[in-house]
């Protein structure tokens, strides 16, 4: 990857090569007192991440200056995460605590050389003195304390002589300051309260202000990364290293863009509410957006850090669709988790003229997924169904089993409808099959044509469990706290059924459960009596589907209707919805890409000019709402090195299957980094794909030759190993060779 992918490594990086520092420290300095969250994971990706990239460290340090609010419940908390993620700490962790004594000394400092003073005004003149945005403040009588007046009060503070508010030290700064934070800040303040780890030796606590650029200084700190929040405290921070004169080198502040998500809130304190309230069930309620609840909900640590390397690193606020992250979490779980059956509403079904009992063997994973294994699936007359799999009055389009549509049972055979049994009231209680023997899943003789193939379970062997469906906790787009809790966040479902290799054989803890999402052992409540598993994520993004254009001839409302339920993005507006419309239609886009151009202006721009240069609306739209719209989030449109010609020149290449859309990526990525014209990378890196059968056959033949077991396999029937060959021949081309070619070559050295 790109080492220099965000303006803050591109610093790093300058400073580096200009000798500026030899070795890189960064630092993760979160305040214990609440849980982090997915915005935390995003400082510490970029923090341990940068670190890492540079070989230098990262040090993981409280910041608990604030004694009333802080425990180590959350210190725990704050470490664990940072672990999960994958990331080490420098040395042990680091309190601001621990270097309260140093900061003192220092404040003494700053007040023998003048530059700071014991103010005694109370809080409401203080304010009032501060001044306003447009006016300058005026500095406090108490300003002209002589320097032994000032460190005897001091001293006498830090003692507790006096109480919570009568005095404070401040900075002499400049009161007419443009910047207010420079206005005389404050620099400790009196608090009577004990401390989680200092106990009740100080009666003074320092502010951030005062005790951060010191803390880094003390740790060797080089870049103190934050967000924009302290972007006006940042004067604050070089004056204080500045006016103590400290030896360099010395550390500089940098400020990004802090994590919002929709549909999420994002502060400890109103998360803290939650969890008090009881509105959750704990800091780590699958829920949460915390990185306990995440986990706990079944997220990998992959995904997380994936998500945060999509969003990337930049400058400007911005609210990031929270289906962004759950396309991150599902993206990862489909390469990894084992594919088995769940039925959440049973239907029993006994297949008439079935008798006795076998075992099925069924593979774990698609043919696209890189991992093998398998699990046996008994069967036998009876099965279980889901109800919604079978109608005795399908509508159009319905293709599963109807009295006169028969269905592949998946990994099985194909059954036909032969009864229902109804109870007194009508309700269908359970279907009477039969099946045809020599249409068995993978040695298919039967000449039987179904539509789909559905999910079912052996009804002596099938487990019960508990299914925890989440929907998002908030119900709007921009909530503020609890009022604003979705009430149907959380759906129990008891009575569901999977197959018995999910509970005996432990494959995984995540399971996509077909057709109805992927799930995760719940970590506490789960045990083999009573399984528990929770839904991370459906396997579609449920909002791409719900927010349909709307048909040009409804009448306009008045007020457009919020949608609030689980999934959907924001509505667009009339213009954007406008753009979307001529996007889907004119350019024949689905509906997520026209969706990213109708809210982005600049991309859609830049993707009209691509689609001027060369008349391909889909490959073109595919580059852009992935590619370049990946690189616009760190870069402006000005930085790129590359141009809409480049892109529509990439794109033709693609349609003309000089090179396959794989090695596209790597074009783009090459181009974005070097502003070389996709011709000439392809023509200097050799990536031209390969289409000449003569050049393959002979790659075919040695995947085979290497793999006589799944060759041996594939004969017996099991086709879905050819996607594997495809796969190793691909893979052994370094991806240039042409898929559709390679497939039509194995399908016949296979034949
Ligand atoms: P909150 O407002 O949620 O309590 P905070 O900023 O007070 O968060 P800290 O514990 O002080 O939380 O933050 C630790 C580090 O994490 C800081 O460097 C902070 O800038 C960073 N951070 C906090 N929230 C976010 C976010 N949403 N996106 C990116 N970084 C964040
Ligand atoms: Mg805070």
């Amino acid at each position: 990857m790109d080492k220099k992918r965000d303006f803050l490594r591109r610093i790093v990086a300058e400073d580096l090569e200009s000798g500026k520092y030899s070795k890189i420290v960064t630092r993760f300095p979160p305040e214990p007192n609440g849980y982090p969250h997915i915005g935390h994971a995003k400082s510490i990706s970029i923090n341990f991440g940068i670190a890492r990239d540079f070989g230098g460290v990262c040090n993981l340090r409280m910041d608990d200056t604030n004694p009333t609010t802080e425990d180590t419940e959350y210190v725990e908390a704050l470490k664990d995460a940072v672990e999960w993620l994958g990331f080490k700490w420098d040395g042990d962790v680091r309190h601001t605590s621990d270097y309260f004594d140093r900061l003192y000394e220092w404040a003494k400092e700053l007040v023998k050389i003048g530059k700071a003073y014991v103010d005694s005004l109370p809080e409401d003149k203080m304010r009032e003195y501060r001044g306003t945005v447009t006016s300058p403040g005026k500095r406090s009588e108490y300003a002209n304390r002589s320097v032994e007046e000032n460190l005897d009060l001091l001293e006498r503070m830090k003692r507790g002589e006096f109480k919570d508010g009568e005095h404070v030290l401040r900075a002499k700064i400049d009161m007419a300051s443009p910047n207010m934070k420079m206005r005389d800040p404050l620099l400790y303040r009196i608090r009577h309260a004990h401390h989680f780890r200092a106990g009740d030796k100080w009666a003074i606590y320092p502010m951030y202000d005062f005790a951060h650029c010191l803390s880094d200084y003390i740790e060797g700190v080089t870049h103190s990364i934050c967000t924009l929040e302290f972007e006006n405290n940042r004067d604050i921070y070089d004056w204080v290293i500045d006016t103590l004169g400290l030896e360099p080198p010395r550390p500089y502040q940098y400020e990004f863009a802090r994590l919002n998500i929709n549909y999420t809130v994002m502060s400890k304190r109103k998360l803290l509410e939650l969890v008090q309230k009881g509105v959750v069930s704990g800091w780590d309620d699958p829920r949460m957006p915390t990185i306990a609840g995440l986990r706990r909900r079944g997220y990998t640590p992959e995904s997380i850090l994936n998500f945060c390397e999509q969003i990337g690193v930049a400058k400007t606020n911005s609210v990031v669709d929270v289906a962004q992250l759950e396309y991150a979490i599902r993206d990862d779980l489909n390469k990894k988790v084992p594919r088995v059956m769940c039925v959440v509403n049973p239907l029993k079904v006994t297949i008439e003229n079935y008798e006795g009992s076998e075992e099925l063997e069924a593979s774990y994973y698609p043919h696209d997924v890189p991992k093998e294994g398998s699990r046996k699936l008994p069967f036998s007359k009876e099965i279980y169904i889901d109800r919604g799999d079978f109608e005795e009055n399908p509508p159009k389009g319905y293709y599963r089993l109807t009295p006169t549509q028969p269905v592949r049972l998946k990994h099985a055979y194909i059954i036909e409808f032969k009864e229902a049994i109804k109870d007194e009231a009508g309700n269908i209680v359970e279907l009477i099959v039969t099946y045809y023997p020599d249409s068995k899943s993978g040695n298919d003789k039967s000449g039987i044509k179904v539509k789909s193939a559905i999910q079912w379970v052996e009804a002596n062997s099938a487990k019960e469990v508990e299914l925890r469906v989440y929907d998002r906790l908030f119900k709007c787009e921009a909530p503020e706290g609890i009022e604003d809790v979705n009430p149907n966040s959380l759906q129990i479902v008891k009575g569901a059924l999977v197959e018995p290799a999910v509970i005996e054989e432990k494959a995984d803890v995540r399971f996509q459960f077909e057709r109805e999402g992927n799930f995760f052992a719940d970590p506490v409540d789960y045990s083999d009596k009573k399984p528990v598993f929770n839904k991370i994520v459906g396997l579609k993004d449920s909002w791409a589907k719900k927010s349909k254009p709307k048909p040009k001839q409804e009448p306009k409302k008045s007020k457009p209707k919020q949608k609030q339920s689980g999934g959907e993005m924001a509505e667009l507006n009339e213009q954007e919805q406008a753009v979307f419309d001529k996007f889907i239609k004119e350019y024949g886009l689905n509906k997520q890409v026209a969706s990213i151009f109708a809210r982005d202006e600049v991309l859609a721009k830049f993707y009209e000019d691509a689609t001027k240069e060369y008349d391909s609306a889909v490959t073109v739209a595919n580059i852009v709402a992935n590619d370049v719209a990946k690189e616009l989030k760190s870069k402006s449109l000005e930085e790129l090195k590359f141009n809409p010609k480049y892109v529509a020149s990439l794109a033709k290449m693609v349609d003309e299957e000089i090179i396959s859309s794989k090695i596209a990526k790597e074009v783009f990525e090459a181009m974005a980094k070097s502003g070389e014209t996709p011709e000439q990378i392809v023509e200097s890196r050799g990536l031209k794909q390969i289409s000449n059968p003569d050049e393959i056959l002979p790659i075919i033949d040695e995947v085979i030759a290497k793999n006589p077991d799944n060759v041996a396999k594939f004969k017996s029937g099991n086709q879905k190993l050819f996607g594997f060959f495809v796969g190793q021949v691909l893979k052994a081309t370094g991806g240039k060779a042409n898929p559709k070619v390679v497939n039509e070559l194995v399908s016949k050295r296979l034949a």
